[in-house]
């Protein structure tokens, strides 16, 4: 089955990816990861969206969709996540094209809620952790891109709770529960 985890950054979304991966040899697509990944590797793509994204800003429709178009095509296993995208209307209309054209389905939409302050906590928690761990925190993971990721998503991802609402699919799952609640919330509506 293929499944969608949308929510704000900070909401754990990647979290639960691994545990999906693990319990349920499902296939993570993390267009963050894609992108850092472009980032770091020095690409000519990398060298395009660096500064977007260290800005907290979203990436190009085109470049994000070019990214999961071709993960499609890869095996599925236990079927795909999708972290992180689609994140704005564009993106989630191309995705059900896509998806059609593979002669795939989505199977369910998890939307993870969590309150502004906790987000803005757990982010520049884990900055700090990660500094104070001898790391480097992400580029963006400061009050400032912050500012701009939470803009980002109220702005143009939080329309597609509405949009995948009315197509039917999602449910909303309490993000502020700790991990191991959340997993269990996301379990029962898999095997719903
Ligand atoms: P988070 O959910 O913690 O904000 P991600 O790792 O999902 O972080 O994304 C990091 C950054 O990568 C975003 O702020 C944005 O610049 C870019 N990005 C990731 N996914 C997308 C997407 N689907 N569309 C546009 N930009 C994206």
């Amino acid at each position: 089955m293929n499944i969608i985890l949308l929510g704000p950054p900070g909401a754990g979304k990647g979290t639960q990816a691994g545990f999906l991966v693990e319990s349920r040899d499902m296939v993570q697509l993390s267009t963050g990861d894609m992108l850092r990944e472009a980032k770091s590797s020095g690409s000519e793509m990398g060298k395009i969206v660096a500064e977007v994204m260290d800005s907290g800003a979203l990436v190009t429709d085109e470049i994000v969709i070019g990214l999961i178009k071709e993960k499609l095509q890869g095996d599925n296993k236990g079927g795909f996540i999708f972290d992180g995208f689609p994140r704005t209307l564009e993106q989630a209309d191309a995705l059900a094209q896509l998806l059609e054209a593979e002669g795939q389905t989505l199977d369910a939409v998890i939307e993870l809620k969590v309150e502004d302050e906790v987000l803005v906590d757990r982010i520049l928690g884990r900055a700090a952790d990660a500094v104070a761990a001898g790391g480097t925190a992400r580029a963006d993971d400061n009050a400032e891109s912050l500012k701009t990721r939470l803009m980002a998503y109220y702005k143009q991802t939080s329309p597609l709770i509405g949009y995948y609402y009315a197509k039917g699919g999602l449910t909303s799952v309490d993000g502020l529960a700790d991990m191991a609640t959340v997993q269990k919330s996301i379990a029962a509506v898999l095997d719903a």
